[in-house]
């Protein structure tokens, strides 16, 4: 496996532990996988498979007693395990963002939507109070919440459940990464509302060209919106395959049952 420019994380090896009482348990036992840049690509498995240790990892958010123990993450290019704190902050700032499962609890219920959106423009752009609240309202219009101008001055307990995550997905936007990680963003939607936030980023990455990593258990999601995806099993990649190979020829024995499950 090369790297070259079109790919812009590409994942080797990675290895990550949880040390409990002198046991070692392995919760990420050496993925491997590539995001060709422009691209959405799945991790997909089920609960406790490691999708979500693996992408904390790789933007180095493990806390004892979790460790990375092995393995490489380079974007463009670079090792990232080997950065400093600070640089991975910047790093998290500006290139490469994340979104996760319940808004609930990662928007500060205190802090209205536009100083929440606000304070990465601030931070980043450098930019004053009010031009900040004007940009995010460019973001929530982006993101396709109604009423823009009334909903950044509200608090996350006024929105919806859907609308939050819209919100969520701004935040995440507001700094321009190149790489975000959506980890399970639609698991505690509605389906209906489901729908609609996958339009909303399939939309997203055909208008700003971002890379994307979709984690989901969920092989629907992965049918509607990845180019490739990693099958993970037990803290393993059993298989990588563009969607279409995988759908069509799954090779590996925990990829064929999870698509004869299918609805
Ligand atoms: P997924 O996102 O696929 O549902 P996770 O990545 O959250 O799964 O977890 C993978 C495995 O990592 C779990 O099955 C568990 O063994 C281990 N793990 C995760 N978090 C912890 C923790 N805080 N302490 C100990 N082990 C953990
Ligand atoms: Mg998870």
């Amino acid at each position: 496996m090369s790297t070259n420019s079109e790919t812009i994380l590409d994942v080797r090896n990675l290895q990550t532990s949880f040390f409990t009482s002198e046991l070692e348990v392995k919760a990420v036992d050496g993925v491997s996988f590539k995001v060709p840049k422009g691209k959405t690509i799945g991790i997909v498995g089920e609960s406790g498979s490691g999708k979500s240790i693996t992408s904390l990892s790789i933007l180095r958010l493990i806390q004892n007693p979790g460790k990375v123990v092995g393995g490489e993450v380079l974007f463009n290019g670079e090792n990232i395990l080997e950065k400093s704190e600070a640089q991975m902050r910047k790093i998290r700032g500006n290139d490469i963002s994340m979104i996760f499962q319940e808004p609930m609890t990662s928007l500060n219920p205190v802090y209205t939507v536009g100083q929440q959106i606000g304070e990465a423009f601030q931070i980043h752009e450098k930019l004053g109070k009010k031009e900040a609240i004007k940009k995010s309202i460019d973001m929530l219009k982006l993101v396709g919440i109604p009423s823009p101008e009334k909903r950044v001055h509200q608090y996350p307990f006024e929105l919806s459940g859907g609308m939050r995550q819209r919100v969520m997905i701004a935040m995440a936007l507001a700094c321009n990464p190149k790489l975000l990680i959506a980890d399970e963003p639609t698991t505690a939607l509605d389906v209906t509302i489901q729908a609609q936030i996958l339009e909303l980023m399939k939309d997203l990455q055909d208008r700003l060209g971002m890379s994307i990593i979709m984690i989901t258990h969920d092989l629907g999601v992965v049918a509607e919106t990845c180019d490739y995806v990693a099958v993970m099993y037990c803290g393993k990649v059993v298989e990588y395959a563009s969607v279409k190979d995988l759908f069509n020829n799954p090779r590996h024995p925990y990829t064929v049952g999870l698509l004869n499950s299918l609805p």
